[in-house]
């Protein structure tokens, strides 16, 4: 499809990780999937990436293109240029000293921030700026820089500066929690001029802050869901950019996340025992029957099986799971989670497992192939997180018949319909929300959820709207080309 004039739209696509050369979340699916939809679309989309040693390793064929030499205040830098799949060029900063190491993208073996990542990702905000500001060593120009997350945040703001002309720029964010802040005497390492360090600027509470810059000079902010869009302009979910975010909010965009529905297809997908479909929901049994041995539980094909996926963090509600848990047992269910993250959170959870292990079981790793049976054996589905930006397991958890037990927040809010009689009897239930975030509520969804599996019919109307749902990349990729174009126009 033509983009702008009948010419594609050239973007250039920022970010700290795209799978499948390097991920530690949901930015990195993100990164994977929407620039191959851009594609698809008509865009013409390049990736920047920072080549960390484990990219260069999963990308033995990343040639060079182009040499930036130094671009003070930082070390001289190659472009090496690769390919993802689906065919998007990827274009990675080759920088020994700041990415040629062991370790994760953000942090060391050990867990720890690696200490210069405000010049690692004050780098790449640089690099997107030099791309994209009209004095680029490459023949490509994009027309449009679009930043992800506070380690690109930086770019906005070098670009603002530059001599131009520039890109237009997008900066979303995925979630609001992280904000790179550092210390405002950072500045000086990272090249911000003099006059960019106020409160018009990058300012943040006396210290410098990433994001902030990308919000406050970006043309356009976008984030992963129309309600997360209204409630991070709130003091209780803004995270101190509520303010900012409400004087930019006629610039502020909510556009929901995609899944990678090749990968989550419950008719094709290997890590199950038994593929299905919408019309042979039965089949979805034997997974049940396997997820609760493969787990360790009691095998029951009559009790409900309650499933659970997520980083083990307040931010899941994983404690209200914890405290709503001993009522569930009683209801009664077994609940299956899978997650991995706070020990804290992790000892407790594998604590309650051990003392009811016919009804409870957690496994506190990161397990793909587990998780995609979770979302098929499970009947229910539960997400009490306390906020959630988009979200990906309720969307899949839709798409595999197993409707989402969900906190009405954020993204959660945008893709679950909550069974009530209006939209029972319109058949556009897809699963159960609760609105106070107390174990009375969110048990009592539960409750609610439980009562509408033990009615055949009414079950597999939800699961079967759920099934139905578009949630392909292709949707969110159409509304990013809008915002780009209106950008443009
Ligand atoms: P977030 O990005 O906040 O962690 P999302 O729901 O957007 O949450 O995406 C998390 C992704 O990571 C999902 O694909 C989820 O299934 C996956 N995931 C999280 N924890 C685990 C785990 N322990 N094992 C396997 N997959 C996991």
């Amino acid at each position: 499809m033509p983009a702008a004039g009948n010419l594609p739209v050239r973007v250039l696509f920022a970010t700290p990780e795209a799978h499948p050369v390097i991920k530690t979340g949901g930015l990195g699916d993100v990164s994977g999937a929407l620039p191959a939809a851009l594609k698809k679309e008509g865009a013409d989309v390049r990736v920047l990436l920072p080549a960390y040693g484990a990219v260069l390793a999963a990308l033995p064929g990343a040639r060079p293109v182009a040499d930036l030499g130094g671009i003070a205040p930082f070390p001289d830098v190659r472009l090496l240029e690769a390919q993802l799949p689906g065919g998007v060029p990827l274009l990675l900063i080759d920088c020994p000293s700041l990415y040629g190491r062991p370790g994760g993208p953000y942090q060391d073996g050990h867990g720890h921030d690696w200490p210069d990542n405000p010049r690692r990702f004050g780098l790449l905000s640089k690099v997107a700026a030099v791309l994209a500001d009209g004095h680029s060593p490459l023949p490509w120009q994009p027309q449009i820089l679009h930043c992800n997350d506070w380690q690109t945040g930086l770019a906005p703001a070098y670009l603002h500066f530059g001599p131009g002309p520039r890109a237009k720029t997008v900066m979303a964010i995925h979630n609001l929690l992280f904000q790179g802040v550092y210390a405002l005497g950072t500045a000086g390492l990272l090249g911000l001029p003099p006059e960019s360090l106020g409160i018009e600027g990058v300012e943040y509470y006396g210290n410098l802050s990433f994001l902030k810059a990308g919000i406050h000079y970006a043309d356009r902010i976008a984030t992963v869901s129309p309600s997360y869009a209204l409630e991070i302009q709130t003091e209780a979910l803004g995270f101190g950019m509520h303010g900012l975010l409400r004087h930019r909010r006629r610039h502020l965009r909510g556009i929901v996340n995609g899944i990678d529905t090749e990968a989550w297809d419950p008719l094709t997908d290997p890590h199950i025992a038994q593929n299905y479909g919408p019309d042979a929901l039965e089949k979805k049994a034997v997974n049940k029957r396997l997820l609760q041995r493969a787990m360790g539980l009691k095998e029951d094909a009559e009790i409900p099986l309650l499933g659970v996926i997520c980083r083990l963090t307040l931010q899941k509600g994983i404690d209200l799971l914890l405290a709503a848990a001993p009522q569930l047992m009683k209801l009664p269910a077994q609940i299956a989670v899978l997650g991995s993250g706070e020990p804290q959170l992790q000892r407790l959870l594998a604590a309650f497992a051990g003392r009811h292990p016919a009804m409870v079981a957690a496994r506190t790793q990161f397990d793909e192939p587990l998780s995609h049976l979770i979302e098929a054996g499970a009947d229910i589905f539960l997400m009490p997180s306390r906020f959630e930006p988009c979200g990906l397991n309720q969307m899949y958890s839709q798409r595999y018949g197993t409707p989402p037990v969900v906190h009405a927040t954020g993204g959660l809010k945008d893709t679950v319909t909550d069974c009530t009689p209006d939209t029972q009897a319109a058949g556009t239930a897809t699963g159960f929300a609760f609105t106070a975030m107390t174990p009375a509520a969110f048990v009592a969804a539960v409750r609610r959820a439980i009562a509408a599996l033990h009615d055949q019919e009414a079950w597999r109307r939800i699961q079967r709207a759920g099934m139905a749902r578009d949630f392909s990349w292709a949707a969110s990729a159409r509304q990013y080309l809008d915002l780009y174009r209106s950008l443009l126009a």
